[in-house]
């Protein structure tokens, strides 16, 4: 084992649905442009609890995890001091960027076309010998993970981890819905149909850009409450019906401007496109499984000039979208510690999973001792 490899604690998925398994791996060090930090807090996001249960495929072992805050412990020899340094205390995001491909140039680095040395060559490896692969890029549900230096952004100091590791993911999407992709304008009428961790994001963000009505759809009542703290000002329940019918009612018989389905179905994206207006945008946050399909009147598109926008991660450019983010949170604009349920160590993961698949709870953190 090469000095600078260290063994930390992790939580290994071995086999779709079940349980994580707690085990010592080994991690090497950071090559070329990579950074290797400590992890302070990492949330499961329900797109780890869908790898986990294999809704998307891909190989095990691996460890899953991309929601993550830590301090940066060693840096790779190609780092920039302005992008990471010993000592730094980042959030890590899953986006990986090489800044120099034609996507980023366009200024998309969520759709970053460069492969990097670490997609190929994982540097988590087990009692076995065998690899771990670091699913969803991250792999954060360990006591330390090696990441793209790209990855990671600074954390301000009065920042709490457990707080920070939720902009990396979800509040990033919900809010980059809304403001980067939806640019919901002041007095846009917005609805967001599905108010779990995203939703309640894409909630905030179409607040903070001044919508009204801002209206709040969930099958759940008590996300429907909760969305009215986020700044919802209006909620409609799915389970009653007329979901159409009351839309119009708050709209002035019009519809909304701007519908951002953030629950992970297909179907909600079709039951969402008669709700808009003409002109409308419908922005599809959340991610379906691969198999889905939506079904859709083409005229809308030609005939009403409707649109449907794909929304990857908020469109985020982490540089841009996340000292924003956390500027907001300093001066009391933008919620984070609103948005956690529960916190537990490393060794009680699997019961925060069982929560995060089965519950409305909001964010399920995983903290590390500091
Ligand atoms: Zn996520
Ligand atoms: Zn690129």
């Amino acid at each position: 084992m090469p000095s600078d490899t260290i063994e930390i604690q992790a939580a290994v998925c071995r086999e779709f649905g079940r349980p994580l398994s707690i085990e010592t791996l080994r991690l090497d060090p950071p090559a070329e442009g990579e950074v290797r930090l400590r992890v302070l807090a990492s949330s499961i996001c329900h797109s780890d609890v869908i790898y986990m249960d294999g809704g998307w495929g891909g190989d095990l072992p691996a460890v899953f995890g991309h929601e993550v805050a830590g301090v940066v412990t060693d840096v790779g020899p190609a780092v920039r001091p302005a992008d990471a340094g010993v000592g730094d205390r980042v959030l890590v995001s899953l986006l990986r960027s090489c800044g120099r491909c034609g996507q980023c140039e366009a200024g998309i680095p969520t759709q970053c076309a460069a492969e990097f040395p670490i997609d190929s060559a994982p540097r988590l490896i087990d009692g076995n010998g065998e690899p771990v692969r670091a699913g969803l890029r991250v792999g954060g549900f360990a006591e330390s993970v090696v990441v793209d230096a790209s990855q990671v952004v600074k954390v301000p100091d009065d920042v709490a981890a457990e707080a920070a590791c939720l902009v990396s993911c979800g509040v990033m999407t919900g809010f980059g819905a809304a403001i980067n992709t939806a640019r919901v304008q002041v007095g846009d009428s917005v609805a967001v149909v599905g108010c779990g961790g995203v939703g309640l994001n894409c909630v905030q963000g179409a607040a903070l850009a001044g919508a009204l009505p801002l209206v709040a759809i969930d099958v759940a009542g008590d996300k429907l409450e909760r969305a009215r703290a986020f700044g919802a000002t209006e909620t409609i329940d799915a389970v009653a019906g007329g979901m159409a019918a009351r839309a119009l009612a708050l709209t002035e018989g019009r519809g909304f401007d701007v519908v951002m389905t953030a629950t992970g179905s297909a179907r909600a994206i079709e039951e969402a496109l008669p709700l808009l207006a003409p002109d409308g945008a419908l922005v599809a946050v959340g991610m379906p499984p691969d198999d889905e399909r939506v079904a859709l009147a083409a005229t809308r598109l030609s005939h009403y000039g409707q649109s449907i926008l794909g929304c990857k991660m908020g469109g985020a450019r982490l540089r841009i979208d996340v000292p924003k983010l956390f500027r907001l949170y300093r001066n009391g604009r933008l919620k984070l510690d609103e948005l956690i349920s529960s916190r537990r160590p490393l060794g009680g993961i699997n019961v925060s999973i069982e929560l995060a698949r089965r519950s409305r709870d909001l964010r399920h953190v995983i903290v590390f001792p500091g």
